[in-house]
């Protein structure tokens, strides 16, 4: 286990909500003026301000009307790994609040479907509040436990993002001790069971040959390296891991053993992402993986 103890970033990612608003209009309007914006290299509608405007961003009205999203620069790489296309079926299993969600629709330009599925009821409330003043006309949104959707669609969807509920461990701040109250050994078992009941849920619901991201905000190869292996020996030579590439260096390649006992070497594909002062960037874990065309559960 690995547990950053950092401050809270210098900068605050955002993006432009291509479905509602033009980068430029947006981007060049009053709230913006003197704040020291900077563009994000890989994403054009991504920027970071130093997290001092942040309140200066969720009081504009940008952010009431859904025109930006504050979003730290990790989870976009997540949802945008998943390169999801118009008119596709995708599936996003674990989506409360809906920041991802909203990457997903954009990608799609608001054709084809998502299914967008929450199983606690105030946070899919949020999610649906959420999707509605963004724009988002493609979701069709689930109060329900994600781990039966499996066997109750499955080979449905064309992509599959599964951002599991974690133990949420690069959220840790030093100087915030509510980070860390709730975390021990215990809940990253309990964590780890979820984790493995909605990874096998997303893999069923998965079309053959679709694709599917896999992600956590923990450092715990419990939580990670040793969720995806259980479902790479369950569905044996029926799942590939893709090698994740990043734009980005604060990156470490995933564990091919632990405490002792060797995993599936093709784990060295997936990617831990490194808290990144420079650009706020969160810890984060990503895993791509591909269902074989000819897979029979
Ligand atoms: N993808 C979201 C975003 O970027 O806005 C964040 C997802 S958060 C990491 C995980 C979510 O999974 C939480 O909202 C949690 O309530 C939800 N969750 C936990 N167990 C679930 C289950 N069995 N089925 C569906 N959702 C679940």
């Amino acid at each position: 286990m690995l547990l950053s103890l950092q401050q809270d970033p210098p900068w605050v990612g955002f993006r432009v909500n291509t479905l509602l608003a033009d980068i430029t209009d947006v981007i060049e309007s009053p709230v913006f003026s003197g704040i020291g914006c900077r563009p994000v290299s890989w994403r054009p509608d991504a920027f970071l301000v130093p997290f001092e405007c942040r309140q200066r961003l969720v009081n504009s009205k940008a952010f009431t009307e859904g025109q930006i999203y504050l979003q730290n620069l990790s989870s976009m790489f997540t949802a945008q790994l998943l390169s999801a296309c118009p008119e596709e079926q995708v599936l996003d299993l674990a989506a409360a609040p809906g920041g991802k969600t909203l990457i997903l629709a954009q990608a799609m330009k608001n054709r084809g479907r998502i299914a967008a599925v929450e199983v606690v009821k105030n946070r899919f409330y949020k999610l649906t509040e959420n999707l509605r003043r963004c724009g988002v006309q493609i979701a069709n949104c689930y109060h329900k436990d994600g781990s039966k959707v499996g066997r109750q669609c499955p080979s449905m969807f064309d992509r599959v993002l599964l951002d599991a509920p974690c133990s949420a461990e690069s959220r840790i701040r030093a100087n915030r001790p509510d980070t860390y109250a709730f975390w021990n050994l215990h809940k990253i078992k309990d964590m780890q069971r979820k984790q493995k009941q909605l990874l096998h849920s997303a893999i069923l619901a998965l079309k053959p040959g679709g694709l599917l991201v896999y992600s956590t905000c923990s450092y715990a190869p419990e939580e990670n390296e040793l969720v995806i292996e259980r479902q790479l020996q369950k569905f044996a030579g029926q799942l590939e891991v893709l090698p994740v590439e990043a734009p980005f260096s604060n990156t470490q390649t995933g564990l091919t053993q632990w405490q002792g006992k060797p995993l599936n070497r093709m784990l060295s594909r997936t990617l831990r992402i490194l808290p990144d002062p420079q650009t706020g960037m969160e810890g984060f874990f990503v895993c791509l993986l591909k269902k074989d065309t000819a897979c029979v559960e």
